[in-house]
């Protein structure tokens, strides 16, 4: 038996028998994104009996591949949205305090070029620290020339002015994903992945449950809910159309990233241009010892689960960051291109063409039959969407009253302190999310993590044996791209090194789980995740 200090084990098995222990829920939430494991944590913490269903794995989809910024918006304060800039302001500074071993506050500094760029931008951003107020996490600050080549040592020097730099925060987000699942299943809820709903349950007209069904085994599975919540991200208007709604509610927009060396960006800033040639956003973002370059806004009609780049992402990423860095990087610089799939919230009738001007707000909607649909907002807002979906089950007595949320002073697992599962104790955390990967994402959970199997057996410079014990034991990995995709963030950090190592993180995670752990599969994905000098995807 674990104590309440020691980690939950998250056995399939076990979590098969609760789930065929027929029970009605209260909520069955569909999608295990940021947005559906945020709404069964608020939901479980409120004493609701919670089931949640994941297709694939848990942050497989958009949660995955995100910017890893817990952001206020620099660019929605600029489009006027002052409301949804306070509120995302609040909730990243709420994240930072809740889970400071996998988001902490970072440094950006923009760089100017023109003579009107540092008082234009500098202006903007003292409006961003007046609308954070005592959630500030640094003051914004004007750089003299001498000051921008100190923090970005790499910037593009010829006609360098300034700069202006800013803080913002900077997370793990599939890590925080599998904390929020973590953090639920401590507080009763049922999480289960590879479980694909293909149906909703109705009695007298009314949606009363799911239809599920185990992607590993084939077996079918009936579950009962009062409520039931579709947070499937960019995939809601499967589930909606089945439920009668002719409308698409989601107009997708694809995001690319490139990860290379760190050597492309030295110091510990980001660097931030708002506004490229074309109009768009660039950031290059130190993240677990490489440095993130992106993104784009590209709309997309149909919805892989893993969506190529377009030769013109490609390129226009590659050329915005060769004007701003003094070493150009080349496609054979890149060690990871990875896409993701924005939920962006189609106004009636558009078309969705122009993906750039359409609400990266959330919107939550109650059909006839009283499926809940929730899509849209952003990583950093997820805390804020899940009150918001309850209080609609409750208005729409889908759910009865329980009292107000309490996660806003709810540590999330490996926090340490107040958490239900923690091991006691303010962690201090020693590193910036830009250093390695590494035992500090593990938080108070470092003690656990020590104690495993193959503690000192290291599998690359950052990821150990007993990383793969714990996320097989620990945090419900079933496969090497489990592991190596979201519990490690490998893949996304340098493909090629993933998959080298994919045979040995197999062999462990099979004597831990006895399931296939699907080395060729991982292999054909990590392929994708390689861009090759002349031979670029799709
Ligand atoms: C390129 C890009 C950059 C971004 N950068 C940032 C950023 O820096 N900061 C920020 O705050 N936000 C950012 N975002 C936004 C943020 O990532 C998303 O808003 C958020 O991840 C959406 O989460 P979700 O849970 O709604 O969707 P998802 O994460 O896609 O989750 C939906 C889940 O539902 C599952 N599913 C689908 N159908 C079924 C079914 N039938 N049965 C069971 N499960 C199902 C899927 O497998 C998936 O896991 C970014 C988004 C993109 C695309």
């Amino acid at each position: 038996m674990p104590t309440l200090a020691s980690p939950l084990p998250t056995r399939r098995a076990d979590l098969m028998a609760r789930l065929n222990k027929r029970t009605v829920y209260d909520l069955a939430i569909v999608g295990g994104g940021a947005t559906g494991l945020g709404l069964a944590l608020d939901a479980a913490s409120r004493g609701y009996s919670v089931v949640l269903l994941e297709s694939d794995d848990f942050a497989k989809g958009t949660s995955s591949r995100s910017t890893k910024l817990v952001h206020g918006g620099v660019r929605y304060l600029a489009q006027g949205n002052i409301a949804l800039v306070r509120e995302a302001l609040h909730e990243r500074s709420t994240l930072l305090h809740n889970a400071p071993h996998i988001a902490q506050a970072l440094p950006f500094v923009m760089p100017s070029y023109a003579w009107w760029e540092k008082p234009f931008y500098g202006v903007g951003l003292k409006l961003y620290d007046a609308l954070a107020g005592r959630s500030g996490l640094g003051r914004t600050e004007f750089l003299s020339r001498r000051e921008t080549l100190a923090s970005l040592p790499s910037v593009q020097p010829e006609g360098l002015r300034g700069g202006v730099m800013y803080w913002d925060g900077q997370f793990n987000d599939a890590k925080l994903a599998l904390a929020l699942a973590r953090s639920a299943a401590l507080q009763g809820a049922l999480l289960i992945n590879r479980m694909r709903v293909e149906r909703l349950r109705y009695t007298d007209g009314q949606v009363s449950g799911v239809h599920g069904v185990d992607t590993l085994t084939g077996q079918s599975h009936e579950i009962e809910a009062r409520c039931v919540v579709n947070a499937t991200g960019v995939w809601v208007d499967a589930l909606r159309e089945q439920d009668g709604s002719t409308q698409a509610m989601v107009a997708p927009s694809q995001g690319v990233h490139m990860v290379v060396d760190k050597a492309f960006l030295p110091g510990d800033a980001a660097l931030m241009v708002p506004k490229t040639a074309d109009g768009r956003v660039l950031f290059a973002v130190p993240w677990l010892g490489q440095v993130i370059l992106g993104t784009t806004d590209t709309p997309r009609d149909d919805l892989a689960p893993e969506p190529l780049a377009f030769e013109s992402e490609i390129d226009f990423i590659l050329q915005e960051s060769a004007r701003y860095l003094t070493r150009p990087p080349q496609r054979s610089d890149v060690k990871s291109i990875w896409v993701g799939l924005r939920p962006l919230v189609k106004p009636a009738q558009d078309e969705g063409d122009n993906t750039k001007a359409l609400s990266r707000e959330h919107t939550v909607l109650v059909s006839r039959s009283g499926l809940v649909t929730v899509t849209g907002g952003k990583w950093t807002t997820y805390r804020a969407m899940a009150e918001d979906v309850l209080q609609k089950c409750v208005a729409s007595a889908l759910l009865a009253p329980r009292g107000g949320a309490r996660t806003e002073h709810l540590p999330l697992v490996g926090a340490g302190g107040g958490e239900v599962g923690g091991a006691g104790g303010p962690v201090s955390v020693p590193v910036s999310i830009g250093a390695p990967e590494g035992v500090h994402s593990y938080g108070s959970e470092q003690v656990w993590l020590a104690q495993l199997p193959g503690a000192d057996t290291w599998l690359t410079p950052s990821l150990s044996e007993a990383m793969v014990r714990f996320a097989a034991r620990y945090e419900y990995a079933l496969s090497v791209e489990d592991v190596l995709a979201r519990r490690s963030r490998l893949l996304f950090l340098d493909a090629r090194l993933a998959a080298q190592i994919a045979p040995a993180v197999a062999a462990i995670l099979q004597s831990e789980t006895g399931l296939d752990p699907d080395v060729s599969g991982f292999l054909k994905l990590a392929a994708q995740y390689m861009l090759e000098d002349g031979s670029a995807p799709l």
